[in-house]
């Protein structure tokens, strides 16, 4: 893999009827559940293989959080990403590309973490005043999404199998043969994960893709390109 990205797409927020209430009180493995529902290689799953998969994704962003902290004791995320020669560069590029809107991404060869600052406008936005406290404690949008790019900097660049490759669902069988795929989401569970144990958000970072949904559905009936400044 060359390039992750680290994106909220329209098409992966069919859950929007729920109140978000709901949202922010969910337990990780909840909302990691959630994403899996989103990932149409995970719901060849089934229930039990999901939950164990939600829960060893949850497990690794912890496990990985745990070993950088030990490895750079007392370093926030974006000090360690210069420890490891990973700079962190923010565009006003469009955030937008087709029905994704990317608040951040990391790249490799070189490594890098982007931070798409017309992509965060919206969410601290949405975030002001007692939702930010609430949601984040006492981290910044830019620190999640620096801490979430930096998880997938670590399982690139480690000798384990990514999390996303563990699990494998089976696209097709013809007698012993199998077309088989990892499950990508649950990479993006696990950097919520990290994310979270890394900054001690009071909750799994996957809630700020439902604070952004609405202003950016807003934008995108306005249309989109009112909400550029
Ligand atoms: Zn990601």
């Amino acid at each position: 893999m060359t390039q992750e990205a680290r994106d909220l797409s329209f098409r992966d927020l069919p859950f929007e009827d729920l109140p978000f209430g709901k949202i922010a009180a969910a337990s990780p493995e909840a909302l990691g559940l959630l994403m899996l529902k989103t990932d149409i290689h995970a719901t060849r799953l089934d229930d039990r293989a999901q939950l164990a998969a939600v829960s060893d994704a949850l497990a690794d962003g912890v496990a990985t959080a745990e070993d950088l902290r030990k490895r750079f004791p007392g370093l926030a995320p974006h000090e360690i990403t210069r420890e490891l020669q990973v700079p962190i560069v923010a565009t006003d590029d469009d955030p937008m590309v087709g029905s994704i809107w990317r608040f951040a991404e990391y790249r490799s060869r070189p490594s890098r973490i982007v931070l798409y600052t017309r992509g965060l406008a919206p969410l601290e936005q949405a975030l002001a005043g007692n939702l930010a406290k609430r949601l984040l404690g006492g981290a910044s949008t830019q620190d999640v999404f620096v801490a979430h790019e930096l998880y997938h900097h670590a399982e690139l660049t480690r000798a384990e199998i990514p999390i996303s490759r563990r699990y494998q669902a089976t696209l097709l069988q013809i007698a012993s043969w199998r077309w088989r795929t990892g499950i990508a989401t649950l990479s993006e569970i696990a950097a919520g994960s990290f994310a979270q144990t890394m900054l001690d958000l009071p909750c799994h970072p996957k809630v700020l893709d439902y604070v952004a949904w609405p202003v950016l559905r807003l934008g995108i009936r306005e249309p989109i390109r009112a909400m550029k400044p």
